[in-house]
């Protein structure tokens, strides 16, 4: 039976993107390619409060990932990444991880939440074990899934021929790709972020939309930049700006500029529900 290590699995609404306001099942996996050290920094410099809450962690270790303080800046997913807080992420079965689905769906049963698999980097390796948990018998009743990814790993050979299956032999069921694209604000460089081939693959085995985190007007001349990338790639999704901000105080700041520069392009806007709604704290 194949593993999946889980940073959070918990039941929430989806705060962001095409399923915003839906009952939501999260899956986190452990493990991300990227740092995103740069959000919410000055531009060109990056967050060390990932490294230095690692730091303490060594002296006074916390005991458990929901025990680990938020962060103001840098990746707000730290935990689920940074290999000092690895071992807080058990490995589990897909046996394991469906029957603590079945604990916290408020029915015991699948019936209009949707199941959010997201990291961490859900796309690099734990594409094998997704087959084993999606097929497991007490998965049957899902009906929806997104994967939230950062648009930069190539779908498996097994994995796509996996979703071909799922996608056409069970009436109703649909694959969303939400990619957050990184822009160079969250310090992330551009030719290793900004990935159009790869993203236009997702639109064969589901639906794809990109989503930019923006702040300042320079973030939103970036985000047209890709969008142009990503069209000329023949990319067809749609395209949501979302403000920045893993804290209320900044994310308040700015949501209503994005909103509006988003209408400006034609373009959707994504809030952060987890923000207003829960403080962004872990679990949610
Ligand atoms: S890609 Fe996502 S999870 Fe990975 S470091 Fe960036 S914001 Fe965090």
């Amino acid at each position: 039976m194949s593993k999946i290590k889980i940073a959070e699995l918990f039941y929430s609404i989806q705060g962001e993107g095409r399923y915003m306001g839906v009952p939501s099942i999260f899956l986190r996996t452990f493990g991300c390619n990227f740092r995103c050290a740069g959000f919410g920094m000055p531009r060109g410099e990056l967050s060390t409060e990932a490294d230095e809450l690692a730091a303490v962690h060594e002296l006074y270790p916390y005991p458990k990932y929901e025990s680990l303080p938020l962060v103001t800046t840098g990746c707000d997913s730290y935990a689920s990444w940074h290999p000092d807080f690895k071992h807080l992420s058990p490995m589990l079965e897909s046996d394991a991880i469906a029957e603590r689905i079945m604990e916290i769906l408020p029915h015991s049963r699948w019936r209009d939440e949707h199941l959010v698999i997201t990291g961490g980097e859900p796309l690099l390796g734990w594409q094998r074990a997704y087959p084993d948990l999606l097929n497991h018998p007490k998965m049957q009743g899902l009906k929806e899934i997104t994967f939230e990814t950062n648009g930069t790993q190539k779908l498996t050979e097994e994995f796509k021929n996996y979703l071909d299956h799922y996608i056409d032999e069970s009436y109703g069921r649909e694959v969303t790709f939400s990619v957050s694209a990184k822009l160079p604000a969250s310090g992330e460089k551009w030719e290793e972020a900004i990935c159009p081939e790869i993203v236009c693959e997702y639109e064969n085995y589901g639906t794809a939309y990109l989503k930019f985190v923006v702040a300042t007007e320079q973030d939103i001349a970036d985000a047209e930049c890709a969008v142009g990338a990503y069209r000329a790639a023949g990319f067809q999704g749609h395209i949501y700006l979302m403000p920045v901000g893993g804290v209320e105080s900044v994310y308040t700041l700015n949501a209503k500029n994005v909103a509006l520069a988003a209408m400006k392009r034609g373009w959707r806007y994504s809030d952060r529900l987890q923000l207003p709604l829960f403080s962004n704290a872990w679990g949610t």
